[in-house]
């Protein structure tokens, strides 16, 4: 990214000579990134992030077949896709939510029953979820949503680079991805529109990206974003996936071999390697959360924010924890630059920190 900061910062849409090395190194991120999830290039507009691809699918869809009033999105969307989905509703549509089971898995079945042929627009389904890690059943959400005449999103922030994907294979007609999930840098990302698709833009002015995203592109963000999915894709045939997956687990068996009472949340047959959501019953997230970033780790509670009894965490509620429970949870994440070292101290600190909130709540 550094050279296209200091010295090739021309303006990529330019016609002096000194921009077209700018465009080359744009559509060769492009390349990068087409190749981690199996798309065409031409498939592929950069984006600010996750949040502008889902909006402006929605949006797209929305405007281009105004006769099909549905929208269907998962029980545990994130807020992007939930937002936008209460924009579809302001706007005439309908919108049902297809419930998840108790692993945070789609349950197909109810999915089936809300797709009223011939009535729904879009079918939009996290491929990953960001608090548990659950992945949802890709190929067979979209083989039931083709057959009654909907097309398929993907919010895939969570899942890009994280598990080998081909969008080409799985058939999804809409992917929207994220940079600072991959290890790019954030406010760059991208959304897929399959070359069969219409598409209409959410932004427009000056015709940047084939016209599909107007505004000059983060060309430094961009080439970033290409070279991590290079990476992450290297990473990825090196069988990263289960190395990190290795830590994950040794995380979590470590932790309730020592306190047994922990749960792990989510199914755990379909869950990513890089996350895992911990409910440590009887105590407050909120606080487990203070202590544990005072000694270094940086987590996340499962609620939205920090008054956790109030705002229980929407994606453990459609799970059907309770609001306690959901108080109580914690996600950690992990990454390909994990380290064995990082896990044991992580370790250590979470027995720490449960030892200390149990001796200020006797
Ligand atoms: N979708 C999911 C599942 C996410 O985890 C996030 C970000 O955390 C987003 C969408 C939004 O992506 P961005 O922050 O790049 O707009």
């Amino acid at each position: 990214m550094l050279p296209l900061l200091r010295e090739q910062w021309v303006n990529p849409s330019a016609s002096y000579a000194a921009a077209r090395g700018v465009r080359r190194a744009l559509e060769r991120a492009r390349q990068q990134l087409a190749s981690l999830i199996g798309a065409d290039p031409q498939e592929l507009i950069f984006t600010s992030g996750g949040t502008e691809a889902i909006n402006t699918v929605h949006e797209s869809v929305r405007a281009l077949w105004p006769e099909l009033p549905g929208l269907i999105i998962g029980a545990t969307e994130h807020a992007a896709v939930l937002e936008s989905a209460e924009r579809w509703k302001q706007s005439g549509g309908w919108v049902k939510v297809a419930p998840v089971d108790g692993g945070g898995r789609v349950n197909l079945a109810a999915l089936e029953a809300l797709l009223e042929q011939g009535k729904v627009a879009l079918v939009s389904i996290m491929w990953a979820n960001n608090e548990t890690g659950v992945t949802a059943p890709m190929e067979q959400i979209v083989a039931l949503a083709h057959s009654a005449g909907a097309q398929v999103h993907t919010d895939a922030v969570q899942m890009v680079g994280k598990v080998p994907i081909n969008v080409a294979e799985v058939g999804v007609d809409y992917l929207s991805l994220s940079g600072h999930k991959m290890h790019a840098t954030k406010g760059v990302g991208a959304l897929f529109v399959s070359r069969r698709m219409r598409f209409r833009p959410l932004i427009i002015g000056g015709g940047q990206e084939s016209g599909m995203r107007s505004g000059t592109e983060n060309v430094a963000g961009i080439v970033g974003l290409g070279v991590a999915a290079e990476l992450m894709g290297k990473a990825l045939t090196d069988g990263v996936g289960q190395r990190v997956t290795t830590l994950r687990d040794d995380f979590e068996d470590k932790i309730r071999k020592v306190l047994p009472e922990v749960q792990v949340n989510g199914d755990l047959a379909w869950r990513l390697g890089t996350t895992s959501s911990l409910t440590f019953p009887g105590l407050e997230a909120a606080g487990l959360l203070i202590l544990l970033d005072r000694a270094g780790v940086c987590c996340s509670a499962g609620s939205a924010c920090h008054t956790a009894a109030l705002h229980p965490s929407p994606v453990l509620d459609a799970m059907g924890c309770d609001r306690q429970q959901a108080a109580s949870t914690l996600r950690f994440s992990f990454s390909c630059y994990t380290t064995e070292d990082e896990v044991k101290q992580a370790v250590a600190t979470v027995l720490a920190v449960v030892e200390k909130m149990r001796g200020l709540c006797r």
